[in-house]
């Protein structure tokens, strides 16, 4: 079966739908979200509304939590705690709440999806490189963990070597960014993962980053998220 793996939306709903029309064209069983629906982007409602209604199964990222009140943002960066707190000023209650009942895991057959680590998905530490990964295939107990956060797709593998997948080795791969997407690229990436074949494919997508842009800038938030979306940083 083949699954698609969509990550860091940050309320832009241009990318989301832009990402979803792609997946709707694949021959793809299930979607799943590895969390961060929201903050930063000017579409914290409409973007959860669409994943509720499409049944898109998620778990909970830092900002996710952070709407819902169940974080402290002091250790976020300004701009970071700037969009956290303009999301709370415009989330509705019971997309709060959706919010507030995201798992920090899901396991969906050999893949297990978290946020951030597996060794402790709740306390959303980063994977930036390998050696931030050994403490994670410590506990890594399927065969493929999905990530996010970083918003930059990457490949680990217990062993260092990541050309090809082999099914007797285990992966930690991040998904990269459906919203703000920062590895130099500005569109939006998702992964497809087919479990039989034992293979990912990251899939970019364009969209109209300048759409999104301009709702940013239009909610008086820092012009710099809104100007990363061109840049892809
Ligand atoms: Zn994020």
């Amino acid at each position: 079966m083949k699954i698609a793996l969509i990550s860091d939306i940050h309320g832009n709903l241009e990318a989301l739908l832009a990402v979803l029309a792609q997946i709707d064209v694949m021959n793809i069983g299930g979607i799943y979200c590895l969390g961060d629906i929201v903050g930063y982007g000017a579409n914290p409602n409409e973007c959860i509304e669409v994943i509720r209604s499409r049944n898109i199964p998620s778990v909970a990222g830092n900002h996710d939590k952070a709407v819902a009140g169940e974080i402290s943002i002091d250790h976020f960066s300004d701009v970071a705690r700037r969009g956290v707190e303009w999301t709370r000023s415009r989330i509705i209650t019971e997309n709060r709440e959706f919010l507030s009942s995201l798992p920090y895991q899901r396991q969906v057959e050999q893949a297990l999806l978290v946020h951030s680590s597996p060794d402790a998905p709740e306390t959303f530490r980063y994977l930036f490189d390998q050696e931030d990964t050994w403490e994670s295939f410590n506990v890594l107990k399927s065969s493929v963990c999905f990530v996010g956060h970083t918003h930059r797709p990457a490949i680990f593998c217990e062993d260092g070597d990541t050309q090809i997948l082999d099914p007797r080795k285990r992966y930690i791969i991040n998904v990269g960014s459906v919203g703000q997407p920062r590895d130099g690229n500005w569109r939006s990436c998702f992964a497809v993962f087919d479990s039989e074949q034992f293979s990912v494919n990251f899939i970019r997508v364009e969209y109209d980053a300048e759409a999104a842009r301009q709702k940013i800038l239009n909610t008086g938030l820092p012009k710099k998220l809104a100007d990363r979306l061109l840049a892809g940083i």
